[in-house]
């Protein structure tokens, strides 16, 4: 018999199982409310962060946080990153990946349960689910009622209020790339850009359908994060747990009395199942679909405070803890469970990076020089003799103020140069251009050298005049014929 007539007969018969709709029950408690707040917190400074305004004088934008796409500027507050400083935004990016490790390996989940943009929109748009049809059972009633004329209508009111909310997510993320109050004027009088409006379009169509209607399959089947958690998370690494020593035999209240003490603390009444947004049942323990939300916690403590029992029976806990629990020892501390090893080589890294990259900004000038040697010819041999080199030379400005810029020549004593707006009997060691903020200016320079002179390399050497001067400079070669004689 072969091993796929083995297998065969146990297969499932069907890859693709019907989604089952989740229609999580409202419920308060010290983790709802912390979740109130990561909501209320993240989603004003997405909607809100585009008309922070950010004084950076006549010459730049002054909207506080701007990624100027057309201009190749990232502007957050006092701070202006250049295309060539894109380390800068690498860098975030590296300490955000590092910071996911370490908060995952610390406190598992708590990114994906309080403050992943699906969660808090799915987390919303619940909330619109509950303002519009009620709680679980009236919802779970509407669901299964037939169509009807008030069906229909709250269905249309529901879903006019998802795309609002979409179409404002949306329409949030276009400010980011332009000055928004113009933008919001261009947008509404259909003078903005095709892409803006192609942007919107597609940012809202996502937003309702992944936030309205996806909701938990994103986390379940869509995301790979949960995978890769997997991977963070240890047995020392704080999840939402389930006591089952403490809980199992479950059974309820009514046959604890008849025969005490043979049943655990869990009186089976599956709240902690119904305010699951993802619908799972803790008490099966640890899995994917737990997104560490911690209601079912507030669910759980409600209970056991209404019979009468400690609360904790689901709790945050190592699985370490849970077995020196289960054995009747004490959970450590939380500060220990925080201090190991892995959480503290993260945030060695993590911190490392912050630092360089404040160290970084904290040093660099803003002023900068490039060298762009002609090459073909590398050279020219004038009629009295001397040769003659030509370059490409670029001063950037990155102030948001013009500058004066001194530029010298450094290394090469005998040599002169000149620019193309002045002559050759001109030729000079420093000349001296205005460059205008923010902006790179390409100089066309010719370095004049007697005849006789060998190649060799030499600096040109730039310096922003003012009350703070700041140099930059660059490195080149003269060419010359090997032996002029
Ligand atoms: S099982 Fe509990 S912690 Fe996990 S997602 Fe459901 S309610 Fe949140
Ligand atoms: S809320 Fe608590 S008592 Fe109720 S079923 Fe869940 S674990 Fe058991």
């Amino acid at each position: 018999m072969s091993s796929v007539e083995r297998i065969a007969p146990d297969s499932p018969t069907k890859l693709f199982a019907k989604r089952q709709p989740v229609h999580p029950r409202r419920i308060d408690g010290p983790f709802r409310r912390f979740k109130w707040l990561v909501m209320f917190v993240t989603l004003t400074i997405y909607y809100g962060t585009p008309w922070v305004r950010w004084d950076r004088g006549p010459y730049a934008p002054d909207q506080a946080v701007l990624i100027d796409l057309a201009n190749r500027r990232f502007y957050m507050f006092g701070i202006e990153i250049w295309p060539q400083e894109f380390y800068f935004v690498a860098g975030l990016l590296i300490m955000a990946g590092v910071g996911l490790f370490l908060v995952t390996s610390a406190v598992g989940r708590a990114w994906c349960g309080y403050s992943c943009p699906q969660t808090v929109w799915t987390d919303l748009f619940q909330h619109v689910d509950r303002f519009v049809d009620g709680d679980r059972n009236a919802r779970m009633r509407l669901d299964a009622a037939p169509w009807s004329a008030g069906k229909a209508a709250r269905r249309v009111g529901k879903w006019t209020i998802y795309l609002v909310i979409a179409f404002w997510t949306g329409g949030a993320w276009i400010m980011y790339f332009a000055d928004a109050p113009t933008l919001t004027r261009d947008f509404w009088s259909g003078e903005a850009a095709p892409v803006a409006y192609g942007t919107v379009a597609v940012l809202t169509a996502t937003t309702f359908w992944l936030g309205g209607f996806m909701r938990e399959q994103v986390c379940l089947y869509m995301c790979p994060w949960p995978r890769i958690q997997g991977a963070l998370i240890d047995e020392r690494s704080l999840i939402v747990t389930y006591k089952d020593w403490r809980g199992e035999p479950r059974g309820s209240v009514k046959k604890a009395e008849k025969d005490p003490g043979a049943l655990g603390d869990c009186i089976d009444c599956n709240l902690c199942v119904a305010v699951c947004p993802t619908g799972y049942d803790i008490r099966k323990g640890p899995d994917v679909a737990c997104i560490t939300c911690s209601l079912c916690i507030d669910a759980c403590d409600r209970v056991m405070k209404e019979v009468g029992r400690p609360r904790g029976l689901i709790d945050y806990a190592t699985l370490e803890d849970c077995r020196n629990e289960a054995a009747g020892g004490q959970p450590r501390p939380a500060w220990r469970t925080l201090m190991r090893p892995r959480t503290v080589i993260y945030f060695t890294i993590w911190a490392g990076i912050g630092l360089a990259l404040l160290f970084a900004l904290g040093t660099r000038t803003h002023l900068g020089i490039s060298i762009e040697p002609d090459r073909n010819p590398s050279f020219m041999l004038l009629s009295d003799g001397s040769v003659r080199n030509a370059y490409i030379v670029k001063l950037r400005n990155m102030q948001s103020r013009p500058r004066w810029v001194q530029l010298d020549l450094k290394g090469f004593p005998a040599a002169g140069m000149w620019t193309d707006d002045m002559s050759r009997q001109d030729a000079a060691r420093q000349i001296v251009r205005e460059v205008p903020p923010d902006t790179t200016l390409p100089l066309r320079v010719y370095v004049i050298a007697p005849a006789g002179s060998r190649p060799q390399a030499f600096d040109f050497a730039a310096t922003a005049q003012g009350e703070r001067p700041e140099r930059a400079a660059g490195a080149t070669r003269f060419e010359a014929p090997e032996d002029t004689r």
